[in-house]
C-alpha cells in the first residue's frame, strides 16, 4: 500500500499487509469485546481461543504430529541456545554417576557457533562436527563425519542451524540423514535439534526428522517477542537440575505456554500470519513463491557477468537471505545501499561481520519487491 517500502531487513522483517490491516481493524475493539488483545487477560476466554487457534493452525501448516508439543516461549532463539542443553543434556540414567553431557554441533555460520558457545556455558561438552567455510556445506547432511556408533551413542543431541541468516547458507533438507534418522528423529540415539529462526514456515519440513525445532518469530511469522519451540514429547521430563523456569520446556508444556504472562500480542499476530499462510495454500505454495523470488535474484547476480557476486555455493544458497558483493569495487557497495534506499529499497546493507549487501526476502516480501530490486541492480550496474 501507499508509502510502504520494500524492506529487506534480516529481522524484524516485513509482515503481510493483510495481517497488518487485520491488526488495525482489531486494535481498538477486538471482536466487540471492548478492548484490544494487548489489554486482555492471558487467562481469559478470548486469549485462550487465540493461542489455541494459533497452535492448531501451525500444526496444520507444518503437519505437526500429536507426539510433538508446540510451545510459545520468550527470549528469542538466543534463549533457546541455552534451553536446548538445559533440557536435553541430562537425559541420562541417574545411576551413571560418571555421566558428563556431550552433544554434536554442525557449525555452518555465525548462529550455529553461538549455539555452541551457549551449550558450553550450560556445561555440555561440544563436539563440533563441521566448522564449514560458511560458504559451502554438504547439501546432504549425512556427508558430515559423525564418528563411530559408540561415539554417536554418547551424544545427547545433534544441533544445526537450518538457515544461516548472516552467511546465507541453507540446508536443503536432511538428505540421507533424514532416512537414517527415520521416524522419531533418532540418529543412533541422538535427536536432531534445528534452529529454524530464519526459514521457519518458508517451506514444508518433515517434523518427524527432528527432535526439536525452534524459531524466533520476527522473520517469517510475526513480531519479535515470541519464540516457537516444537519438541517431541518423549524428550521432555528430564531437564538439568536447576534449569531456570523460563527455559524449562517441561514446565512450559505442562502449563500450555501459560506458566507466566506470555507475549500475548505477538502470539496473536503469529496466529494471523498462520491463517494467512493457510489461505495462500499452505507451505507447498509458500515454498513455490519463495523459490521464484530468490530465483529472480540469484539469476540477476549470475547474469551480471561478475559485476555482482554471491559467495555461497549454489548447492546451499538460502532462499531467505541473499548476500552479494561488487567484487573489486567495494567502494561502490556503500553507494549501492544509499541509492537503493533513496529508491525505496531499504535495509540492504550486509551484516557488519561479512560486509557487502544482503537481501532478506522472507515470506512477506512480495514478488514486486524483488522485481524492483532486480531492476535497480541492473540500472546500478549500467550506471556504475
Ligand atoms: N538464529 C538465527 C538463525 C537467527 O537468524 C537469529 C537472529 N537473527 C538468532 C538465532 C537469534 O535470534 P533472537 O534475536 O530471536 O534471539
Amino acid at each position: 500500500s501507499k508509502g510502504r517500502l520494500a524492506n529487506f531487513s534480516a529481522g524484524p522483517a516485513m509482515v503481510y499487509e493483510e495481517v497488518l490491516h487485520k491488526c488495525q481493524l482489531d486494535l481498538m475493539n477486538f471482536e466487540g469485546k471492548g478492548l484490544s488483545v494487548m489489554e486482555m487477560s492471558h487467562r481469559g476466554a478470548s486469549f485462550t481461543k487465540i493461542i489455541e487457534e494459533a497452535e492448531q493452525d501451525l500444526r496444520t501448516l507444518l503437519r505437526i504430529p500429536e507426539t510433538y508439543e508446540v510451545l510459545f516461549m520468550q527470549g528469542g532463539a538466543t534463549a533457546q541456545f541455552a534451553a536446548v542443553p538445559y533440557n536435553l543434556g541430562w537425559r541420562h540414567d541417574p545411576s551413571d554417576v560418571a555421566y558428563a553431557p556431550r552433544a554434536d554441533f554442525l557449525t555452518t555460520g555465525s548462529w550455529s557457533k553461538k549455539a555452541v558457545a551457549e551449550a558450553k556455558k550450560v556445561g555440555v561438552e561440544a563436539n563440533v562436527l563441521a566448522t564449514g567455510d560458511n560458504k559451502s556445506i554438504p547439501s546432504d547432511v549425512s556427508a558430515f563425519d559423525y564418528g563411530d556408533a559408540e561415539t554417536r551413542a554418547q551424544s545427547a543431541y545433534l544441533h544445526l542451524c537450518a538457515n544461516e541468516t548472516i552467511q546465507g547458507v541453507e540446508f536443503k533438507g536432511l538428505g540421507s540423514l533424514g532416512s537414517v534418522v527415520g521416524k522419531g528423529g533418532q540418529l543412533q540415539g541422538a535427536p536432531i535439534v534445528a534452529d529454524m529462526s530464519s526459514n521457519f514456515c518458508s517451506k514444508p519440513v518433515n517434523v518427524e526428522d527432528y527432535g526439536v525445532i525452534y524459531a524466533g518469530a520476527q522473520k517469517n511469522v510475526g513480531p519479535a517477542g515470541v519464540t516457537i519451540v516444537i519438541v517431541r514429547k518423549d524428550l521432555l521430563g528430564s531437564p538439568k537440575a536447576g534449569t531456570p523456569t523460563m527455559l524449562d520446556w517441561t514446565v512450559m508444556s505442562e502449563n500450555k505456554s501459560l506458566y507466566n504472562t506470555p507475549p500475548c500480542f505477538s502470539i496473536y499476530v503469529c496466529g494471523l500470519v498462520f491463517k494467512h499462510l493457510l489461505s495462500l495454500g499452505g507451505l507447498d505454495k509458500v515454498e513455490q513463491i519463495n523459490k521464484a523470488k530468490c530465483g529472480l535474484l540469484y539469476d540477476c547476480i549470475k547474469q551480471s557477468q561478475g559485476y555482482y557476486d554471491c559467495p555461497v555455493d549454489p548447492k546451499c544458497r538460502s532462499a531467505m537471505n541473499v548476500p552479494f558483493t561488487i567484487p573489486g569495487h567495494e567502494d561502490l557497495e556503500k553507494v549501492f545501499v544509499q541509492e537503493a534506499e533513496a529508491a525505496g529499497l531499504i535495509n540492504l546493507k550486509g551484516h557488519r561481520s561479512v560486509g557487502g549487501m544482503r537481501a532478506s526476502i522472507y515470506n512477506a516480501m512480495p514478488m514486486q519487491g524483488v522485481e524492483k530490486l532486480v531492476a535497480f541492480m541492473k540500472d546500478f550496474q549500467a550506471k556504475h
